[in-house]
């Protein structure tokens, strides 16, 4: 997907407060209702029809009036979220050329203040294996749309801390630098995936490293499960660098002898096919460790003296808990079509995406970034930036606040929203009702009009919008 961000330039204050309004309202509906939004932007002097007119033809929102008027967040605006909350938080300035294209991901450049470049990626679940999951199952029929905001936030947030922890570990991992919403900072790997390497200097030795490096994860208790030519990278000096770790599982895992009896085997046929390799002389004493290799010289999973902890100890500290881990692995095994199945219309909009935590709404308040020569998608705050910073230094941005606040913060809000969204769903069937009787209803010709000074919108809200 093509990435442009000179619209971030020219995007206000009033222009992110009404994207994450959208945010906020998608976390219990697929579609937010435009009044919704009014209700949670509470934009100072009103006109949030006209900034959603602008957000749509920017293409970061996406309109469906087909049950009723509403909007909903594209991959581009959710891109653009991220990117400013990273920028704000100073992890980089901009925005530079795509390096890659995963399966379910699309990785950028990007530069630092001091020019340091560093690699961007943006998780898109839903691009190519939850739609063939979708199309096999039919799972989540009725949140297609809106799930991917929940999952591809899940696979960036057990990314950074799998890639963290691994590094502490000393694994050839690159350097997790920071992390928002979907999106992953990481330090550039120097080097090609190894399926672009025609020739190696020395194959057996790259190929004992990498097995090396399966039985090594297992002995800390982990599984790779997409180890292949495309997720292992390989520099100049034949040096070699893991990737991609959103489907990593434990050893425990009930089928972890068959994900590692298939990292394995893609090594072998790898090295088999790419560099003619025959494994009868492999030694027996990769890496160090003790393993029995079968007949074909493969290890045996049963006999890793397999670590265990990692995964609950290092992970959970680095914010990834054991039920994220739960709820992505069942995305991933199309274990929760049950839910899409209910039919209870008024648990439709629930579930996964009311998950979505107001951490990851916070700090996107001022955007101050300077030119980069050398990339080619700069990001500028332009003229308001002073006014922004100033406006955010005086308020306790949701950022600053403590842990326990926020949750606090959180169940208010979420009990708020419920109650608002249940008055709005009576008032939609309300209106379709009345436009199915053939009579025009008003409100439904001025969904968008500004309803400035409710007592009624969420003060916490009003809180966490505040450093707009
Ligand atoms: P996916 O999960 O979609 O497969 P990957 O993490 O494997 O995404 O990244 C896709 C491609 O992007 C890789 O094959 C590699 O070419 C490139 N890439 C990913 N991370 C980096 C990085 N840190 N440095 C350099 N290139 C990278
Ligand atoms: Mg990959």
């Amino acid at each position: 997907m093509k990435l442009n961000v000179d619209a971030l330039r020219y995007l206000s204050k009033d222009d992110f407060r009404v994207l994450t309004a959208v945010e906020m309202g998608m976390r219990n509906h697929e579609i937010v209702p435009a009044e919704l939004v009014d209700r949670i932007a509470s934009l100072k002097h009103g006109g949030t029809y006209k900034v959603l007119k602008n957000l749509l033809k920017h293409k970061l929102l996406h309109h469906d009036s087909s049950k009723y008027d509403g909007f909903r967040l594209t991959y581009l605006g959710y891109d653009f979220l991220a990117i400013k909350a990273l920028v704000n938080r100073g992890v980089f300035l901009s925005v530079g050329r795509q390096i890659g294209v995963g399966k379910e991901s699309d990785i950028f450049e990007v530069a630092t203040e001091d020019g340091t470049v560093l690699a961007m990626k943006l998780h898109r679940l839903g691009r190519v294996s939850f739609r063939a999951v979708k199309s096999k199952r039919d799972y989540l029929r009725h949140r297609s749309s809106f799930n991917w905001l929940y999952l591809s936030r899940l696979a960036a947030v057990k990314e950074f801390a799998f890639m963290k922890a691994l590094e502490e570990h000393g694994f050839p991992v690159p350097n997790a630098v920071d992390c928002n919403r979907h999106c992953v900072i990481m330090s550039l790997v120097q080097g090609y995936p190894l399926v672009q390497v025609k020739q190696l200097q020395n194959p057996e030795m790259v190929f004992e490293r990498i097995i090396g490096l399966v039985i090594r994860l297992a002995e800390h208790g982990l599984i790779h499960c997409d180890f292949n030519e495309f997720n292992i990278m390989i520099d100049d000096d034949e040096k070699v660098t893991m990737i991609d770790f959103p489907q990593m599982v434990s050893v425990d895992h009930r089928n972890a002898q068959m994900y590692f009896d298939r990292d394995v085997e893609c090594v072998f046929k790898f090295f088999r096919k790419r560099f003619n390799m025959s494994f009868h002389e492999i030694p027996d004493d990769i890496d160090d460790s003790e393993v029995d290799m079968d007949e074909s010289g493969r290890p045996c999973f049963s006999s890793i003296a397999k670590g265990s902890g990692f995964l609950d100890k290092d992970l959970a500290a680095s914010g990834f808990t054991r039920k994220d881990q739960e709820d992505i692995e069942k995305f991933v095994e199309g274990g929760i079509e049950k839910d899409a199945d209910s039919g209870d219309e008024e648990n439709e909009d629930g579930g996964l995406a009311s998950e979505l935590n107001e951490s990851d709404i916070s700090g996107v308040d001022s955007l101050h970034l300077v030119e980069q020569p050398t990339l080619n998608c700069d990001v500028d705050g332009r003229g308001e930036e002073n006014e922004q910073k100033a406006e955010a230094g005086q308020t306790n941005g949701p950022e600053t606040q403590d842990a326990s606040d926020e949750e606090e913060d959180n169940e208010t809000m979420i009990s708020k929203d419920a109650e608002l969204t249940k008055r709005l769903r009576n008032q939609n069937r309300r209106v379709i009702a009345s436009v199915r009787g053939g009579r025009k209803n008003l409100a439904s010709r001025n969904t968008y009009k500004d309803k400035g000074g409710r007592s009624s919108h969420n003060s916490k809200i009003q809180k966490q919008l505040s450093s707009w």
